[in-house]
């Protein structure tokens, strides 16, 4: 069988299957000449928001502008604390300090990841006892495609009066009981990073939000600060109020071009997102007992932006698996509190163990909707061959 051709996460697949719409879509906006702003980015919006049973949708510029913007809007500023994972991605974190707050690192779960709400209560009282910051909002994030636990971190939330926000930049489309975070968040963020489940071909992101305050000053901060209906009612302007700047705020837009072409992603995302849980059932079934297969949270569905195993040898087994041409990835070699900008924001309880273990353990498998059934048994048989020793 052919194994030089293994994709890691294959984009053309998913190109050739929406053929000649995607094109069309491209065409279409780039023919409309409005190429910020046009009709698409509002219709996906909408049509984001309806995807996930939120009521607002707000498109961005990438998944990471889509968690400082909601920060913005609820003015987080210094002396502020902001809890999150460690174990995720930087931009997690890195949005924090821009708005001055300080990140604090929480520990996650050993078997999902994700959250751990006991340590996340902790970590809230040792701030409060330290008295040197204020709690002000959490962000959860959903993990390679899970959700992480948001009845109990809603209600840790609510117990402090702390803002949520879920950072689904990978977990987007993942639901929990049926429902997808928002039902729970403050907000649910979205990254379109071509290699996140929900792609464009650039950069992208959004907001959804059941909150129309939350929106409003959000659709402000991302186009620097612009005046939006709140900001006008019951004042007169005696010059065109397009340019009345009312609060510091970005540019942070979604092109026309992306909007489109994701317009057409989402009609089949959803058919996608079975397709991914189909492959991630037939790798848990055949290397169950070989190596830790992924434990996903009881009632939960998630859309796999990661197949990620757990073996102590997983560097020896990555240069295994790429002379069979098989591509892993290691996410993440160091977790956020170990590199050289967050060392000296708060860690809770001071230590993450369980952070610090799984960044040394885990790796993730090829995994995307169109992975056949084939090439699956290739890169499990890879697996069983470097576990037999
Ligand atoms: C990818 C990612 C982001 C950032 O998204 P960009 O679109 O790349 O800015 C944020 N959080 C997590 C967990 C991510 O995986």
């Amino acid at each position: 069988m052919a194994n030089s051709n293994i994709q890691f996460i294959d984009l053309k697949a998913q190109r050739e299957r929406l053929g000649q719409k995607i094109d069309d879509a491209i065409m279409g906006a780039v023919n409309s000449g409005a190429f910020i702003m046009g009709s698409q980015v509002k219709e996906f919006e909408k049509k984001l928001a309806d995807f996930c049973g939120a009521k607002y949708g707000l498109s961005c510029a990438n998944g990471t502008d889509a968690i400082a913007l909601p920060l913005m809007a609820w003015g987080v500023a210094e002396g502020d604390a902001v809890f999150c994972p460690s174990f995720t991605f930087a931009a997690t974190a890195e949005v924090v300090p821009w708005t001055n707050a300080s990140p604090v690192f929480v520990d996650v779960l050993a078997d999902t990841f994700n959250m751990n709400p006991i340590r996340l209560e902790q970590a809230i009282e040792q701030i409060l006892i330290e008295g040197k910051l204020k709690p002000k909002a959490v962000i959860a994030v959903d993990l390679f495609g899970q959700p992480a636990d948001y009845p109990k971190i809603r209600a840790i939330c609510d117990k402090y009066g702390l803002k949520l926000i879920s950072d689904s930049a990978q977990g987007f489309g993942c639901t929990l009981n049926g429902k997808h975070p928002i039902e729970w968040a403050d907000c649910q963020t979205a990254s379109f990073f071509p290699a996140k489940p929900l792609g464009c071909y650039g950069d992208g992101g959004a907001v959804v939000t059941n909150d129309p305050i939350l929106l409003e000053i959000m659709d402000s901060l991302r186009v620097h600060g612009k005046a939006v209906k709140s900001d006008l009612e019951g004042r007169a302007f005696e010059h065109d109020t397009k340019y009345l700047n009312v609060r510091i705020g970005m540019n942070s837009r979604l092109d026309t071009i992306q909007a489109a072409i994701l317009l057409e992603k989402l009609e089949i995302y959803a058919d996608e997102i079975v397709k991914r849980n189909k492959v991630a059932a037939r790798y848990n079934e055949a290397l169950n007992g070989i190596v830790k297969t992924p434990v996903v949270i009881e009632n939960g569905i998630s859309n796999w932006a990661q197949y990620t195993i757990e073996m102590p040898n997983r560097d020896e087994f990555a240069v295994f698996a790429k002379t069979k041409g098989v591509p892993t990835a290691s996410y993440y070699p160091i977790p956020i509190h170990h590199q050289a900008p967050y060392k000296n924001f708060p860690v809770g309880g001071n230590f993450l163990p369980v952070s610090d273990a799984a960044a040394n353990n885990v790796i993730s498998l090829p995994m995307h909707p169109y992975l056949e059934e084939e090439t699956q048994d290739y890169i499990i048989n890879t697996v069983k061959e470097f576990c037999k020793g």
